[in-house]
């Protein structure tokens, strides 16, 4: 085996590989950019090696540099992970003509592959059932019409060269044709560099059924079994399993045997996935799927295959890249349970699924293994203050999870999906809880189509309940821990304590009251009891309302608190003091919350200028600085440090001004 490996890539995929790695004693080297110094991946490896600055194309695209790493550092191979440089034959060759290993198949093989109409033409040499439609070598626009014509719409035109769903228009109407046509071709030069099509008939009610395949350097092709993608948003998965649901074992053979055929027509070896577009309007036949492409490489979504297999996928591309037989055959497979794996991106939902960027401020997982099969499996590569950038893939992590059965693994998907707290920026946490919970969903009734049809539920940002709402009004007033903490606010009890919230656009006003143990709040004309169960402190996952024990957790980052029921729900608490500027330039300086005076720095007679610091005082766990509202003359100070002052006390005063018109 390996001792040492350079892992090309960053990310959750590079932590995946890094951690096999780690188990079977190989050292890992791990590359990053300028963007990446503190990364996971580069903690979690042995070695790593600058790479460039954070624009891709200077870094980890930088075949030349990585395989200059690999060499300075005496890793013996190159593990490519996803995306990158993973389906790059030029990089295939250069690694190998340095001596190094590629831990992935031959260069030809990606070639074979690379451009979907020559994968389609050898699928059809190999026997293999594709899509009907023109992926000849004309690109003449009229011609074209005519093959769409012959093929009869709806039809899809694809970008040959195209992947994550870009460069493709589905064409309903002949008359859209060929501004379709045009567009594809646009898209497919911008970001591939090559503007050639291809056109297919359109699958209605399509599913997308994908089988994994392995093969090794002894000509051996396995398969393990099948993927259902079919929840996709714009021909993105979003949500995978494993296996198919309604599969029939015929079928599942028949289209185990068409990809095995594919991977031996190009002698695979390594992890591959061949993807099929499958008949979903009825029952799955033996005749009704069809070759759509092939991936080269280890997919996103393997860790569903490695549930219900057993398998290590990136322990098995190790040992077939050193040379190694697969150390199974086809009858000792079979599959265990079934797995889901949804994907958390850092992604404005509401506003059209846009990429969303910022510091990851709170970011807790379910209890789960990382990397490693078991019920829930979180694999991510951020952590806790991480920042999810512009730079590169905003993954936040995948969410894993397998159950003996496909409704035991829903459940656990979304409870692990209500387990996972994040604030600090938007992501698309609730939608995936939604689909997660969507009935035609749980029902296995899934097509390619439904995350579009079904958007209006799926799609709009959850409206915080007036019991939300009422937690995080305690949140904002520290008073979200149990009652030893609250000795300190003894003096709360019989007054009412206004707090201010912004949630989304919307400004909130809660009252807080406190009898005992309970915590009264008033917000939007209701009133609701809390009381933190158990004696967990800060920690606690539990509240009693209005006599209902309930499973939500609050957190308090600065001025935010964030309200984890399920979903996530973020508020801001405005700075009270923010809301004294009302009384700006008076005479009067008071408490504008209950607290404790920590420090007096302002005296009867001195002269103050606006903006000075005149004391300090500690509420909600924070110390706030009260300053002078303008310049002026103290005239008393009527408070001491130590004291426990409510809130709207008069702490300090200044001389009247005679002429307010003096006052800067
Ligand atoms: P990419 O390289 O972007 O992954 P694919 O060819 O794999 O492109 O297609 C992406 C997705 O587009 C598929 O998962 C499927 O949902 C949809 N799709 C592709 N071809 C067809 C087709 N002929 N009919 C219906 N849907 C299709
Ligand atoms: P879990 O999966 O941990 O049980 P859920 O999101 O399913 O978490 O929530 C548990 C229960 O709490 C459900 O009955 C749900 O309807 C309820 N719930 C969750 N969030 C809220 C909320 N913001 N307001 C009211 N009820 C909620
Ligand atoms: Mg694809």
């Amino acid at each position: 085996m390996f001792t040492k490996i350079l892992i090309a890539n960053r990310g959750e995929i590079a932590c995946r590989v890094i951690t096999t790695a780690r188990k079977l004693g190989i050292l890992t080297v791990a590359v990053h950019s300028d963007a990446d110094v503190d990364a996971q991946h580069v903690a979690l490896a042995d070695e790593a090696v600058h790479i460039g600055p954070p624009a891709v194309a200077e870094s980890y695209l930088r075949g030349d540099r990585i395989i200059k790493a690999a060499l300075e550092t005496g890793a013996e191979a190159i593990h490519p992970g996803y995306g990158f440089l993973s389906e790059n034959p030029d990089f295939v060759d250069a690694v190998t003509a340095a001596g190094l290993v590629f831990i992935g198949p031959s260069a030809s093989a990606i070639r074979a592959m690379g451009l979907k109409d020559a994968a389609k033409a050898l699928m059809v040499e190999a026997g293999v059932p594709v899509v009907p439609g023109y992926h000849g070598d004309s690109q003449d626009a009229d011609f074209l019409a005519q093959e769409a014509d012959k093929i009869g719409y709806p039809v899809l035109i694809k970008a040959r060269a195209g992947g994550g769903g870009k460069g493709m228009r589905l064409v309903e109407d002949p008359a859209d044709f060929k501004a379709a046509l045009a567009g594809a071709q646009r898209e497919g030069q911008a970001s591939f560099g090559d503007p050639v099509c291809l056109i297919e008939k359109y699958i209605t009610q399509p599913r997308h059924i994908e089988i994994q395949i392995f093969g090794d350097s002894h000509g051996n092709v396995l398969h393990m079994f099948e993927r259902d993608c079919s929840l996709q948003r714009r021909h993105q998965k979003v949500i995978e399993e494993a296996p198919a649901p309604e599969m029939p074992e015929q079928v599942r053979e028949a289209m185990g045997r068409a990809a095995v055929e594919a991977a031996m027509a190009i002698q695979y070896t390594g992890a591959g996935t061949v993807e099929f577009i499958v008949d979903g309007s009825g029952p799955l036949r033996e005749d009704g799927f069809w070759f759509m492409e092939m991936n080269t490489r280890l997919q996103v979504e393997h860790p569903v295959s490695e549930a219900i297999t057993g398998l290590d996928f990136v322990e098995l591309q190790l040992r077939v890249a050193f040379g190694d037989p697969l150390p199974m055959t086809q009858q000792d497979l079979s599959i265990n349970g079934w797995s889901f794996e949804a994907r958390l991106y850092a992604e404005d939902v509401p506003k059209g699924f846009l990429p969303a960027t910022g510091i990851l401020e709170h970011l807790v997982f379910p209890a789960a293994a990382a990397f490693e099969l078991g019920s829930i499996r979180v694999d991510s590569g951020v952590v806790c203050g991480d920042e999810i950038s512009p730079w590169y893939d905003p993954m936040i992590a995948k969410i894993i999870v397998h159950g003996p059965t496909r409704a035991t693994a829903l459940n656990t998907l979304s409870q692990a999906l209500a387990r996972t707290e994040i604030a600090g920026l938007t992501t698309n946490h609730t939608f995936l809880r939604r689909l997660a919970r969507h009935p035609s969903f749980a029902q296995g009734k899934l097509d390619t189509g439904l995350i579009a049809r079904e958007a209006q539920g799926l799609i709009p940002a959850p409206v915080p309940c007036t019991r939300s709402r009422s937690l995080a009004a305690l949140a904002a007033l520290g008073l979200d821990s149990d009652l030893p903490e609250l000795a300190g606010y003894a003096h709360w009890a019989p007054v009412e304590h206004p707090v201010r919230l912004v949630w989304a656009d919307e400004s909130l006003q809660a009252k807080v009251w406190l009898s005992g143990n309970a915590r009264h709040v008033t917000v939007d004309g209701v009133t609701h009891v809390l009381q933190p169960a158990g004696d967990h402190g800060d920690q606690t996952d539990r509240w009693w309302i209005d006599g209902t024990l309930v499973r939500a957790r609050v957190q308090r980052m600065g001025r935010r608190v964030s309200v984890f029921w399920g979903n996530g729900y973020h508020f801001d608490s405005p700075d009270p003091l923010a809301v004294q500027d009302d009384h700006a330039g008076g005479d009067v300086i008071s408490a504008p919350m209950p607290g404790l005076v920590k420090l007096v720095s302002a005296t009867a007679g001195a002269d103050v200028m606006k903006g000075d610091a005149l004391l300090v005082l500690e509420a909600m766990k924070m110390e706030h600085t009260l300053v002078a509202p303008r310049d002026g003359v103290v005239s008393e100070v009527l408070t001491a440090v130590g004291d426990q002052v409510t809130d709207g006390t008069v702490l300090l005063t200044l001389l009247p001004v005679e002429d307010p018109k003096a006052v800067s």
